[in-house]
This record gives structure tokens, C-alpha cells and sequence, in this order.
């Protein structure tokens, strides 16, 4: 062993600093407890901590920081949505991601790489079209593409006539973006930690005590924690959660599934989805490419991969990339993506008058995980809800006034 390294082994300054709280007993009282250390949960208590000098605040995960759906996702970045509430949301979230590197002193390995969304048919591109005009008009750039410009922007695509669905045009997003997910989720928590917030693994929340309407602690299996407010960032369970303070949440959970080759040189470089097909691929900077599709047609919350989910989305990939067809699938894994009936989150003031929602995540909330941090810190400091995430709340769905994105949702997340 070198000496040099034998000495820093032997000196103070080892251990390296430690990035997040070291695990301590929990405190009796918090101003704030976060359900769900997440990206998400993470984002909202570095906001909370950063911008508006609220820090004692407890940030409780049943599992490990970032290990719930964070930790699962594919990591796609995008903001060309169709209505106008989720197009400027979430071109905020782009925004954010592209500083986020910076913000956090912590490098989150964002990519720009654009994404291209494949159309097989007459009204796939009359969708698209109609896309790429509001998106246009809200400053993200998108615009229909012929197969020629396909053809430029990805040559390794099949494009025949022969194919079972031809490619027939393509929705082209040049923000489309990955970013690392485990470093988002850890950047945040850092970034918390270090001014104050306490982050408590392993820790579950099995209840919400509440006296008139209002929480007024959370009941663990480390014991019971009182809390001046509290919010609930646990995607994949955000009806259980909400179900503890006695909120009823209009949420469906359904397994997705994704799954990745074994590593190859790099040749593709934006994200190429087909709803038609139901997949989408990319490939990391790792070399593997990623392939997901949408989510299983049953709702549960088993987190198991399955063999039907494997070969069908083996045989839509292949449609699209047959050069493929020898690649080793390395692994496959699912989350559990809570699926609102409009394919838009909930966020947003509850019922109840101390405890805030950010819920409803499905297939698409990494890419929202710092817009939703900022906004939902700003709404807690200061009780007062943004402009951005108004369309968001919960009592849409008792007024009609749902935020549909299912069309630009699908499969590619
Ligand atoms: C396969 C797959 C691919 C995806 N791809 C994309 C994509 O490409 N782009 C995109 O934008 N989104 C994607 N998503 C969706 C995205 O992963 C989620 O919307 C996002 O991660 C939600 O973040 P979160 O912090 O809210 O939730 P999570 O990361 O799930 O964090 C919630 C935390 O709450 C904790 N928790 C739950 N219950 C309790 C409790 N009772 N007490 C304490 N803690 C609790 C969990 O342990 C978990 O750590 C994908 C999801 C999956 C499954």
C-alpha cells in the first residue's frame, strides 16, 4: 500500500465527509416532515432549506434515499407535452435541469441529446402537428419532421416500406435531455443535508394523526414524530399515503417495466420512442441501450419484470433497430407508476389544512423533479400556491377541469 495512502487512512480526515445525515434518533417535533426521500421529496427539502431557510425538517424514506421509482426510472427530459399547463411546467423543469450541475456543486450528467417520437400513422402525425404548434408557441423547440430528416437524425433506424408499421414522419424535440437519476436524488439530499435537514432511512411512515383538519404528527416504525406541516412525495404509493390522512386520491397503480443491453460503442444518440409500438430506446453514456414502453396493462404493486413485458418489447425495438437482434439484455426491473385519469400530476394544497400533495407521478415525474421541488417548497414557505402548478390541484377532478396529456404521455414518458 502506498504510504501516502496508508497515512490520509490513518489521519482525521478520514472517513471522507459524510453527505447525509449520519442516523441519529429522530427529534419529538419537526416544522416539516417530507414522506418519501426520492427525487422529489429530496428537491422539495433542498428548496425548502436553500431559499426559504426552513430547516428543521425531516426527510422520511421506509427504504434508502432514492430507491423508489428515482432509482427505477429511464431518465428521459423532456417538455414537449400538448396542453398548455404541462407544456410551461414542465419546459421550467428543462430550465432547471440545465443548471442543475451548477445549483447543486454536484454533477448530475445531463445529456442533450433531443428526442425524436416516431409516427406510423395518418393521425399520429395530425397529433403531432397540432404538438409541435403549441409547443412552438410556448418557446420549446418542436417541430414535425419527414422521413427524410429521420433518416439524417437517426440512420441506424429501419425505415422500409416493408416494416409492419412504416415510419411515416416523427415529432423532433431538440430539448429532449437524460440526466443522471441516482445523482439528482443525491445531489438534492446533499444539498439539504448540509444545511440542516435530517434524513431518516429505513424509516416508515404507518400513520398520520390529525385533530380537526388539520396533521398533527406521523406515525412511524421508529415512533411518532409531531410536525407543523407535512407533505407526501412517495410516488407508487401516494393513494396508501394519502388513504393515512384520510384523503381519497383518484390514482391507479400499475408495475412498469424497462430493461438494458449489455454495452456497445456509441452510435445513437437522441431518445427514439414509438407509441405505436409501445417502446422507446436510448443509449446511456455507458454504452447499454435503455428500452421501456408503457406501463403493464393491469394495476398492482409488484415491483417483479416479466417475460411477456421482455419479449414484447424486444420485438418492437427490433422493428425499429434490427442491427439489435444479437444485443444481451444485462437486466430488467420495474416501479410501481401511480396513473391519474389524466396522465398530469396532482399538486398542491389538500383537503386537510397543514398537508400538501405531490402525487401522481406515473411514467413522467423525474423529469419534473426540480420544478416540482421549487414549486412545492414556494407553496409550503409561504402557503401560497404558484401559477405553475395551479392547473395541478387536486379539486380539478371535482370541477372538470382535467389537464390531459395522455396522448403526449404514452411511451414515451
Ligand atoms: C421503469 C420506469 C421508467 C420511468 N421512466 C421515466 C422517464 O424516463 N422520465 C420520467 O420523467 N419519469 C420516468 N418514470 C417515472 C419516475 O420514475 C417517477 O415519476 C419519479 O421517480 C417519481 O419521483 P418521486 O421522488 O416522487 O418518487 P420515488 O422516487 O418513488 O420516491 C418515493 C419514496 O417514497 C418512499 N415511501 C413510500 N411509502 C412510504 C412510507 N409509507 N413511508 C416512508 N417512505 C415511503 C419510497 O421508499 C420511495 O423512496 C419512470 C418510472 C419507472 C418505474
Amino acid at each position: 500500500m502506498p504510504l501516502t495512502l496508508l497515512r490520509y487512512g490513518l489521519s482525521g480526515k478520514y472517513p471522507a465527509r459524510r453527505q447525509f445525515t449520519e442516523t441519529k434518533p429522530l427529534k419529538r417535533h419537526y416544522d416539516l416532515v417530507i414522506i418519501g426521500a426520492g427525487g422529489h421529496g429530496a428537491a422539495i427539502a433542498y428548496y425548502l432549506a436553500k431559499y426559504h431557510n426552513i430547516t428543521n425538517v425531516a426527510l422520511l424514506d421506509k427504504g434508502y434515499l432514492g430507491g423508489g421509482n428515482t432509482a427505477r426510472n429511464t431518465a428521459v427530459i423532456r417538455s414537449n407535452y400538448l396542453t398548455e399547463a404541462g407544456v410551461k411546467f414542465y419546459r421550467e423543469s428543462v430550465q432547471l435541469y440545465q443548471n442543475l450541475s451548477n445549483e447543486l456543486d454536484y454533477n448530475v450528467m445531463m445529456e442533450n441529446r433531443g428526442q425524436l417520437t416516431l409516427a406510423h400513422s395518418d393521425s399520429a402525425i395530425r397529433s403531432f402537428r397540432w404538438r409541435a404548434e403549441v409547443n412552438k408557441h410556448l418557446g420549446v423547440r418542436s417541430e414535425l419532421v419527414d422521413v427524410q430528416t429521420i433518416k439524417d437524425l437517426v440512420p441506424q433506424l429501419r425505415i422500409s416500406d416493408e416494416a409492419r408499421f412504416p415510419i411515416m414522419a416523427g415529432l423532433w424535440h431538440a430539448d429532449g435531455a437524460t440526466a443522471r437519476h441516482d445523482a439528482v436524488v443525491w445531489g438534492y439530499a446533499r444539498g439539504a443535508c448540509s444545511r440542516g435537514v435530517e434524513l431518516h432511512q429505513l424509516t416508515e411512515v404507518t400513520g398520520i394523526k390529525t385533530s380537526g383538519n388539520k396533521v398533527t404528527a406521523v406515525e412511524t416504525n421508529r415512533g411518532t414524530v409531531e410536525c407543523g406541516m407535512a407533505v407526501q412525495a412517495v410516488a407508487g404509493a401516494s393513494s396508501v399515503v394519502a388513504d393515512m390522512a384520510g384523503i381519497r386520491l383518484p390514482i391507479h397503480s400499475f408495475p412498469l417495466q424497462a430493461m438494458v443491453t449489455q454495452p456497445y460503442k456509441p452510435l445513437l444518440t437522441p431518445h427514439v420512442s414509438s407509441p405505436h409500438l409501445h417502446v422507446y430506446v436510448h443509449q446511456t453514456s455507458r454504452g447499454e441501450f435503455v428500452i421501456g414502453g408503457g406501463s403493464d396493462p393491469y394495476p398492482l404493486y409488484n415491483t417483479r419484470a416479466t417475460l411477456d413485458m421482455q419479449e414484447s418489447l424486444a420485438a418492437a425495438t427490433l422493428e425499429l433497430f434490427p442491427f439489435l437482434a444479437q444485443a444481451k439484455l444485462m437486466r430488467q426491473w420495474a416501479g410501481t407508476t401511480d396513473m391519474t385519469p389524466d396522465y398530469s400530476p396532482i399538486m398542491g394544497k389538500s383537503p386537510l389544512d397543514n398537508y400538501y400533495l405531490d402525487a401522481g407521478w406515473g411514467t413522467w415525474g423525474f423529469k419534473a423533479t426540480p420544478i416540482s421541488g421549487q414549486t412545492m417548497a414556494q407553496m409550503i414557505a409561504t402557503g401560497n400556491t404558484p401559477d405553475l402548478i395551479a392547473p395541478f390541484s387536486l379539486d380539478r377532478f371535482y370541477n372538470h377541469r382535467l389537464v390531459n396529456e395522455a396522448g403526449a404521455t404514452a411511451a414515451s414518458h
